[in-house]
């Protein structure tokens, strides 16, 4: 907790904080980012599961219907704890409070919160408004107090803060003084264009804190990649709330991302963010919001991007390997994640080792079986392939040297044709050819392209001995062309993503022919799935 030594915090510090989830409003105008009204409810959802204190909804709004049904459907959504708010700014200059539309439309989303951002820096006062300093303060104090007159509780964002406290700290500081005399709850300090530095964000705190009777909160976008820094600072000085989003989706290069700040705070500052026991679900978060905004989980991300905790160096693995303090700043499980040990060529014995080890205990890294399979290893590697996403193909390797594995059935031919219809349509077929414990298998499939139609043909002909194979499915696949540095014909990489609806696992094949690369991932992975039927009913009979 904050104030205990470990943690090199201010008396000004708070023990906990706040958190002001913005994802589906700052968050949605991110680039390429978009949500449905469903979508938009799902995640307000999770946010409430994890805890989130307060979920910007949006900016309910007459042209924008898609908003105000969020307003009405969440209501039905059960929420245990959060506060759903509608955002909106302070009244036009030429309307009175009361019969302002931007207020009244606040009004009837029907939050028991509202959130409005007012012009903090002079420059938009006179250059974007274009009216007198003095009018914009009384426009935050009377739209505030409107609002507040209605008996909503009213945060008030002051856009552009620290741009204004640079250009004049004073009338930026009485614009936070106009929204309190109105009644706002908690001013919020947003470094709106994201170009502060921590000193800039610690001297403004500073004079805040000292200036303002009441809390205040703070609200940094990551132009400058500070944002994370810039909270902290902020919360270091005395702020006590947060705004950002999940993922750090939002304008531009984004609004603070609550995945870097909240474990920041909780593990390095030792403020208090999540409800206990909540950190732990962090990445699934992070996920989750990566789904519905249908882009990619980026997988660099601190603490919860898949390659936060995955180790590649030979010695940064042995190092892990004997004590995770070694590569690790905290212990990935506290926030959801894992440690993964990576196949490179960098790879040593102990790391061939360490990913056997559960399929064979007792397995020694002096046993020259494991020299073998880390010689087959980079062998491979040579030829292009990669084993980091593809676990079952290295099973597989290494069954055959340490197990004497023999695959399930040998191949005597396939034959892949497409062909155009007169529509413009294509069709493919394969045939192929199997010798499965001394007896032929002769099938034909068609599919959408030459793997799905190679894919089906294989299930079909390998079914009548291998039921199970029936449950697999193909997730994903990646075809990666490398490059051919020798003048030698291209070669391509083809990883497939196969599920069993328990097991996930992965493939590779590489060859100068996609077709070829394909059936060879194809075929790792039906072999695979029956390695894991096999090891599972070995494991029921013991
Ligand atoms: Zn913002």
């Amino acid at each position: 907790m904050a104030g205990e030594s470990e943690f090199p915090v201010l008396p000004c510090t708070p023990v906990k904080v706040e958190i002001y989830d913005s994802t589906l409003r700052d968050g949605a105008q991110g680039e390429g980012i978009s949500f449905s009204l469903e979508d938009k409810l799902l995640i307000a959802q999770k946010l409430d599961e994890a805890g989130i204190h307060y979920i910007e909804g949006g900016w309910p709004n007459p042209t924008n219907p898609k908003d105000m049904e969020f307003f009405r459907r969440v209501k039905t959504c059960g929420l245990r704890s959060a506060r759903v708010t509608a955002f909106g700014s302070t009244r036009r200059a030429c309307n009175r409070p009361d019969n302002d539309p931007i207020l009244r439309t606040l009004l009837e989303a029907d939050t028991e919160v509202i959130t409005i951002f007012g012009k903090s820096w002079g420059l938009h006062v006179t250059e974007v408004l274009r009216i007198s300093p003095d009018e914009n303060l009384r426009l935050i104090e009377d739209s505030v107090q409107f609002l507040a007159s209605e008996g909503r509780r009213v945060i008030f964002d002051a856009e552009h803060f620290f741009d204004g406290y640079k250009a004049d700290s004073e009338y930026a500081l009485k614009t936070l003084d106009a929204a309190e005399s109105g009644g706002a709850e908690i001013v919020v300090l947003c470094d709106t264009n994201g170009g502060m530095t921590p000193e800039e964000i610690k001297a403004a705190c500073a004079d805040v804190r000292e200036r303002i009777g009441g809390a205040f909160g703070i609200h940094c976008h990551n132009d400058s990649g500070l944002s994370s820094a810039n909270t902290l600072t902020g919360v270091i000085e005395g702020a006590v709330q947060i705004q950002g989003t999940i993922n750090g989706i939002g304008e531009r290069c984004g609004n603070d991302n609550f995945c870097t700040t909240i474990p920041n705070l909780s593990l390095k500052l030792g403020v208090e963010c999540m409800a206990e026991g909540k950190l732990k679900e962090l990445m699934t978060l992070s996920r989750f919001v990566s789904e519905m905004a249908n882009e990619f989980h980026n997988h660099r991300q601190p603490y919860v991007g898949e390659s936060a905790f995955a180790h590649k160096g030979g010695a940064h693995i042995d190092g892990v390997l004997k004590n995770a303090r070694t590569f690790e700043h905290i212990d990935p499980q506290l926030v959801g994640n894992q440690r993964r040990l990576l196949l490179s060529d960098q790879a040593g014995s102990a790391t061939v080792l360490a990913k056997l080890e559960s399929i064979y205990p007792g397995l020694d890294k002096k046993d020259p079986r494991v020299k073998a399979v880390l010689a087959e290893l980079k062998n491979k590697e040579n030829e292009g392939y990669q084993y980091e996403a593809a676990q079952g193909s290295f099973e597989l390797l290494a069954a055959r040297i340490i197990d004497d594995y023999k695959p399930p059935f040998t191949l005597s031919g396939f034959r892949v044709i497409t062909d155009v219809r007169e529509e413009g349509s294509m069709v493919s077929e394969a045939t192929i050819k199997l010798i499965v414990d001394g007896a032929e298998e002769h099938t034909a499939s068609e599919g959408d392209g030459p793997v799905d139609a190679l894919n089906g043909a294989l299930r079909k002909a390998l079914n009548r001995f291998y039921p199970g194979i029936l449950s697999v499915r193909l997730e994903d696949y990646k075809v990666r062309v490398l490059d051919s540095s020798e003048g030698t014909e291209a070669k391509v990489r083809v990883l497939i993503e196969s599920s069993d609806g328990v097991d996930v696992w992965g493939t590779v094949g590489v060859s100068e022919n996609v077709i070829d690369a394909s059936y060879i991932a194809l075929v790792d992975s039906l072999s695979y799935k029956l390695v894991l039927d096999k090891r599972k009913a070995g494991n029921k009979n013991e």
